[in-house]
């Protein structure tokens, strides 16, 4: 393979969620594309890049600080953990919920050297307090590391006067919310119990 065609095939299996197969159908679909399809979609990764920003507010990673949830007045007042973005966007498209999120950006977890502490909770505290949050739903995945995470949290926030929950029915022991079905996760978001 020529370097040019190696060195993108290897950025492009680099990427999260791509992997050897992926990586090889983008680069032999743009070898077959017209030129200006790729110099267009050049330009939008170069835009991605100089405009992708992290809301300071609940930690989504996205294209505006704050972001549109967090920069809506009218959201409801109960707050809903989240380890990632993707989990973030999947449960926005859904629309059924109409809360706000806390985007924890990882969960606890000794294989990553991954703590508590570098998580993204440093203001969770504030915002409860600020935005005037009465429940918290822990939304994180029913495996290991999502238990003590929620375990941890559970604790982190019981000094908080709001109620803790969590999402449970529905998800799978193993499940990673991410990968849910639609009325998985809404069965599992309206049936929550006592963190
Ligand atoms: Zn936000």
């Amino acid at each position: 393979m020529e370097k040019l065609l190696k060195d993108l095939f290897l950025k492009v299996k680099n990427l999260r969620f791509f992997g050897k197969k992926n990586a090889e159908r983008f680069v032999f679909s743009l070898l077959e594309a017209e030129n200006e399809e790729i110099k267009s979609l050049s330009l939008l990764l170069e835009r991605l890049s100089a405009e992708k920003s992290i809301c300071s507010n609940c930690g989504v990673q996205g294209l505006n600080d704050p972001c549109s949830v967090c920069a809506n007045d009218n959201r409801e007042d109960t707050l809903l953990i989240v380890e990632n973005s993707r989990e973030f966007y999947k449960l926005e498209m859904l629309g059924f919920f109409k809360g706000r999120y806390h985007v924890l950006n990882g969960v606890i977890s000794p294989f990553k050297a991954q703590t508590f502490e570098d998580l993204n909770i440093s203001n969770i505290k504030d915002r409860i307090d600020k935005e005037g949050i009465t429940e918290v739903i822990i939304g994180l995945s029913p495996l290991p590391e999502g238990e003590i995470t929620t375990k941890y949290l559970t604790k982190y926030l019981s000094s908080t006067n709001c109620k803790i929950t969590r999402m449970a029915v529905g998800i799978p022991s193993g499940q990673v919310v991410e990968n849910a079905d639609d009325i998985t996760l809404k069965t599992a978001l309206l049936g929550r119990i006592d963190a």
